[in-house]
């Protein structure tokens, strides 16, 4: 039996400008070129070199999107994944990470058999970091966020991951089957190959609505059923230019900082 691997994968616009709609509050994204999520790429290259490594090994990538979210299925086909699956439905659009990680555990059980997921660590555009973790409780699995290095035994059960803190890091043990959040300092994800372009565009891509995956769309998914109200969404003003204190001395630079604060009524 193979061992099965799924990859979330998140289609996100190509920008730092985020656009809302300010009525909706939702995310636009028409005209906005698309991407592979960043720590996607990464999640996707731990799961290839798994690949690499052994031949029984199996890769789906999963995401939810809009109908052109295709596009990056077909990239990470080329890039080497075995399959895709798109889940993509009007009943799905507007979800919040609570219903889209509810879309995303119901068709990784609907697939069946998992050994390991791996996730993005976060999405570059709605960036709350918890769709993998809640995906994970979902299907009453370990998790195991911010990943930086992975280690698996022989046996593909027993797993050592170091995890990135902000003051150093944890070495920790983990058995399949759980959830692994990718950070960027886990790998270098590989680029498509001239050959896996041209199988990934023969490979049949299936898109799954609420209805193959046995939702409830008024309870589960969709912006109806979404927890998550945004009351406000705007782009902070950019801060003014900072100023940069000369001086050859810390004293020296102590005393024009006290005078410079003196003058604006800090202190
Ligand atoms: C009220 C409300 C309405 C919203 N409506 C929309 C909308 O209409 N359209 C829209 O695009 N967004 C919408 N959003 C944003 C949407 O909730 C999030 O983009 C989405 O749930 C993922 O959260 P995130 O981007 O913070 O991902 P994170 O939690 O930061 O992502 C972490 C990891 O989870 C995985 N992941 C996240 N999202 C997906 C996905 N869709 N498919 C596969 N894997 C995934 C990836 O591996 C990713 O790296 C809405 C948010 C709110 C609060």
């Amino acid at each position: 039996m193979a061992f099965e691997i799924i990859v979330c994968a998140k289609q996100v616009p190509d920008t730092n400008e985020i656009k809302i709609d300010p009525v909706k509050k939702t995310l636009i994204r028409e005209g906005v070129p698309s991407i592979l999520n960043h720590d996607d790429a990464n999640a996707l290259e731990e799961a290839l070199k798994l690949k690499d490594q052994y031949d029984d090994v199996h890769v789906t990538v999963i995401t939810m999107g809009p109908p052109q979210a295709k596009d990056m299925l077909i990239e990470c086909l080329a890039m080497g994944a075995d399959e895709g699956v798109l889940l993509s439905d009007r009943a799905l659009g507007g979800s919040d990470t609570w219903a889209t990680s509810n879309a995303i555990a119901a068709a990784i059980e609907r697939r069946g058999k998992y050994d390991l997921i791996f996730a993005g660590r976060q999405a570059i555009d709605g960036d709350t970091a918890q769709v993998g973790p809640q995906i994970a409780e979902k299907l009453g699995i370990p998790q195991v966020t911010y990943v930086t290095e992975f280690k698996i035994a022989d046996d593909r059960k027993h797993i050592t991951v170091k995890r990135a803190m902000e003051d150093g890091y944890e070495l920790i043990d983990i058995q399949a089957p759980c959830m692994l959040t990718a950070i960027k300092e886990l790998n270098t994800p590989r680029y498509m190959s001239i050959q896996g372009i041209f199988d990934a565009f023969k490979k049949d891509i299936p898109t799954w609505g609420a209805k193959e995956l046995g939702v409830d769309v008024n309870r589960e998914v969709g912006l109806e059923a979404s927890p998550t109200n945004v009351f406000k969404s705007f782009t902070p003003v950019p801060k003014g230019q900072g100023v940069r204190l000369e001086g050859d001395s810390e004293k020296e630079l102590a005393e024009k900082l006290i005078v410079n604060l003196k003058s604006k009524h800090v202190i």
